[in-house]
């Protein structure tokens, strides 16, 4: 899909942007209201994603002028101000969903497939998943490979959760800081190579390679 960020604090934008492009979209920021206004206009967007504060406006009011010029293109709006005024002003002025700051990264790719219909929201996640010889059990906390149990710690557990749930496709390091570590913004650490590494070393020791680095955007099992 085609991705609108309109959001003005460069880290966060750039971390948005990097996530949502490992995820197999297309992005493109603008970081004024302005500049937001113009580029919405300009139309080709599938999402936009508006955040409420920005230097020369505010996102609710840029959200109502959008609607008010016929566009249609879904709007998440994003607010650090947890205050359901606000919450309740955005989705009045227009949007067709909101997130209040700190949000997880997953959370948010979620609501792009709610809003895109990519996913119906009542399908019940799956809590046993099996790629090639390991089976991933999400109630017993227990992974085995070829029939071998494997220890995990829990954030081990959690990144291979992730993996497995969507074998195959790239999952970036954005996703799985925000979902692992609830961490929004670029440590500017290996944390992520560090664990993938002891994972690494916990599978392969019972079989073949098995997590795959896509270089420059993240991870998936090959
Ligand atoms: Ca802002």
């Amino acid at each position: 899909m085609n991705i609108l960020i309109v959001e003005d604090e460069p880290l966060v934008a750039d971390f948005l942007d990097r996530g949502l492009r490992a995820e197999g979209h297309a992005t493109a920021i603008a970081a004024t209201a302005e500049d937001g206004r113009a580029r919405s206009l300009e139309g080709g967007f599938d999402v936009i994603i508006l955040d409420v504060m920005l230097p020369d406006g505010d996102g609710i009011a840029l959200c109502a002028l959008l609607r008010g010029a016929g566009l249609t293109t879904p709007i998440i709006m994003l607010t650090a101000r947890d205050d359901v005024a606000d919450r309740v002003d955005g989705l009045r002025h227009g949007a067709d969903d909101y997130l209040v700051k700190p949000y997880a990264f997953d959370e948010l790719v979620a609501r792009i497939d709610a809003i895109t219909r990519r996913r119906r929201p009542d399908e019940p996640e799956p809590r046993r998943y099996a790629y090639r010889d390991i089976v991933f059990d999400r109630d017993a906390m227990a992974v085995t490979r070829g029939g071998a149990a494997i220890a995990l710690t829990a954030k081990e557990f959690g990144i291979l959760d992730l993996l497995m749930s969507r074998p195959g496709s790239v999952v970036s390091r954005e996703h799985i800081l925000s979902s692992v570590w609830n961490i929004e913004v670029d440590p500017l650490t290996n944390i992520v190579d560090v664990y993938i590494g002891r994972l690494r070393h916990k599978l392969e020791s019972h079989g073949p390679r098995v997590i795959e680095t896509v270089r420059g955007f993240g991870y998936r099992l090959c």
